[in-house]
């Protein structure tokens, strides 16, 4: 589709992988440990990772989470994902996201992540 090569599939800032899959820092980072889990094929869209590869993306979510943990000690966490431009994906190459939340980083944490249609964006 695209003779660029994709900033995602070049594994920089690896902290965990497993066969299918790895973990890098992120360079935006929302919160104190956030990670991106990415599959090693270049694959845009979530739902058309492979049986194979979701599996290596969760195992490598609970890896990091368990690392993160050791680290940063946080009091909660959101696993995201944008599919689609109207989803907000702005890199197509599934990145699953791991944000690590602390008490009292934003005002009033209800809802966490349902709350993307009715906040602005941290951008
Ligand atoms: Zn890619």
């Amino acid at each position: 589709m695209t003779d660029q090569p994709c900033p995602l599939c070049v594994q920089e800032d690896v902290v965990l992988r497993n066969a299918l899959a790895y973990v890098r820092r992120d360079n935006f980072a929302l919160s104190r440990g956030h990670v991106l889990v990415i599959p090693v094929r270049h694959v845009a869209d979530f739902f058309d990772m492979t049986s194979a590869e979701k599996h290596a993306v969760i195992a490598l979510l609970d890896e990091a989470k368990a690392q993160i943990d050791k680290e940063h000690a946080p009091s909660g966490y959101n696993i995201g994902v944008n599919i689609g431009k109207a989803g907000g994906q702005s890199r197509m190459h599934v990145h699953v996201y791991l944000i690590p939340r602390y008490h009292g980083d934003v005002a009033d944490p209800r809802g966490g992540i349902r709350c993307v249609l009715s906040r602005e964006t941290h951008k």
